[in-house]
């Protein structure tokens, strides 16, 4: 039988306001444990919420961004449950009126496919605390630094169909929140969380199969291979004639499974009502208006204009547009460069080799746009030859001070194109290995490149390589 499967996800996406979302504590990541709480934080009687407005602008950006429908009177509600990192017993999110609705994102999968993704919801809510099992197992601590701290919650309907599909929508809600300027998106601080809910059916069936839920996966590639293997478990399950459960499981990376945490607890076990603490937030169409002027133009948007305006590939353009830093650093070199292809090859080439290497994020680039462009210049005039420029780009990339055109001078690095010397050295390498030639002449093609990287190495490697190879042919030729 061919299965299909069918998938849903839940983003928790941290906002970076400076303060958490009812009370004024900061939401700076880290520091000691419970030194970023207040009475309120900590769940302690009488203690009153207060709503950040930043938190509802933030959120609003987001909801209209992700295209959706804004609930101009919205509320928050009140989930009860007792965990042990939430310790009022309940958390502050919105039910009934979540601010956002019916909202999509239309995606463009690796492979090329394209596809709209719908999102059913978003609403905001407070972060719970974290618990911290000491290492012998004799005791649990909670922190509640993280209590508090404002999240949006983006449910997507059911539409998945395969990992790709996933990745790619997570990749395009983490730009675009990037591009929003209101998260950090780092999914290895949790500053973006993914819970996937997944079921598998016949193919061709309309009925949904028993879903499971693996939750707070927190790399793309985890992600992928915790599908995978939950895909893989549900069909066996069910071709062998067992039985799958509703519940939770937890994914290990380490081991490449999922184990059961619990069973899926229903909605009727948390008795949800209304916020009585917080009043009802009317939303003005004058407001919506304003940040809708703010909203910058997006990865998506960019990609389109990159490839109409530069010429660039699709893929070439979807790489540089992911990070706002990345299309922020191309689109000022190429401003002063006037040279958008040259500079996306050595963006895409060296640089994102070197950025992978060091494991450096965009965000903390040190490279001057200026230095850049003088160098991508240097490249694309001829000023200096790519066997050159390789090291020079590191060195670009690896200090902000570093000046191109001084280093190209005091070094002696220009470009040899003077074809009387290359000529001249052509000749030399051509007399030394007259036992070569006799090869070469006897129709050994392949020793052709050993005179070039000859008469290359005695120009010390800066003499333009398609002049080298016109001559040292040219000269084989006369012999
Ligand atoms: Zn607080």
């Amino acid at each position: 039988m061919t299965w299909e499967t069918v998938m849903g996800l839940e983003v928790h996406v941290e906002l970076s306001t400076k303060s958490k979302i009812f009370c004024s504590c900061t939401t700076q990541f880290g520091g000691e444990p419970n030194t970023h709480c207040c009475p309120g934080c900590w769940g302690m009687p009488g203690t009153l919420p207060v709503l950040n407005e930043k938190v509802l602008e933030y959120a609003l950006k987001a909801g209209l961004a992700l295209n959706c429908e804004i609930t101009r009177y919205n509320q928050f509600d009140r989930k009860n449950y007792f965990y042990p990192d939430l310790t009022k017993a309940y958390q502050i999110s919105q039910i009934y009126l979540p601010f956002a609705r019916n909202g999509y994102v239309d995606i463009v999968t690796r492979s090329g496919e394209e596809k709209r993704i719908r999102i059913h919801e978003i609403h905001m809510e407070e972060d719970a605390g974290k618990l911290i099992h000491s290492a012998y197992g004799d005791y649990t601590y909670p922190d509640f630094n993280r209590c508090g701290i404002a999240l949006i919650e983006i449910v997507s309907k059911p539409d998945f169909r395969s990992s790709q599909e996933v990745i790619a929508y997570l990749e395009q809600i983490k730009s675009t929140l990037e591009y929003l300027g209101i998260s950090d998106v780092k999914m290895e601080e949790g500053s973006l969380r993914a819970d996937v809910n997944l079921s598998v059916r016949p193919l061709g069936s309309d009925k949904l199969g028993i879903r499971t839920e693996m939750k707070n996966i927190n790399s793309f590639k985890s992600i992928e291979r915790a599908i995978d293997y939950e895909t893989s478990r549900h069909i066996e399950t069910l071709e062998t004639g067992g039985l799958l459960v509703q519940e939770t499981r937890r994914w290990d990376d380490n081991k490449g499974k999922t184990f059961s945490m619990r069973s899926k607890e229903n909605s009727r076990d948390y008795r949800f009502f209304p916020d009585p603490d917080i009043p009802p937030i009317s939303i003005s169409e004058e407001f919506l208006l304003q940040l809708k002027a703010q909203q910058p133009e997006l990865a998506h948007e960019k990609k389109v204009r990159y490839m109409s305006q530069y010429g660039l590939s699709e893929y070439e353009a979807r790489l540089l547009t992911e990070s706002k830093f990345l299309a922020k650093l191309f689109e000022e070199t190429v401003e002063l460069s006037k040279n958008p292809k040259e500079t996306a090859v050595w963006m895409l080439g060296d640089m994102m080799y070197l950025m992978k290497e060091q494991s450096l994020e965009a965000s903390k680039l040190c490279i001057s746009h200026e230095q850049f462009a003088a160098f991508i210049t240097a490249v694309a005039s001829g000023k200096i030859n790519r066997t050159v420029a390789k090291p020079i780009f590191e060195k670009v990339f690896a200090s902000h001070d570093f000046d191109v055109n001084k280093y190209i001078k005091a070094n002696n690095l220009l470009q040899i194109n003077d074809e009387d010397i290359i000529k001249q050295v052509a000749k030399e390498v051509i007399n030394e290995n007259p036992g070569t030639v006799d090869e070469y002449k006897s129709g050994k093609n392949k020793v052709f490149s050993f005179f070039v990287g000859q008469t290359m190495k005695k120009l010390h490697g800066k003499a333009n390589p398609s002049t080298v190879n016109a001559i040292v042919s040219e000269e084989l030729e006369k012999i």
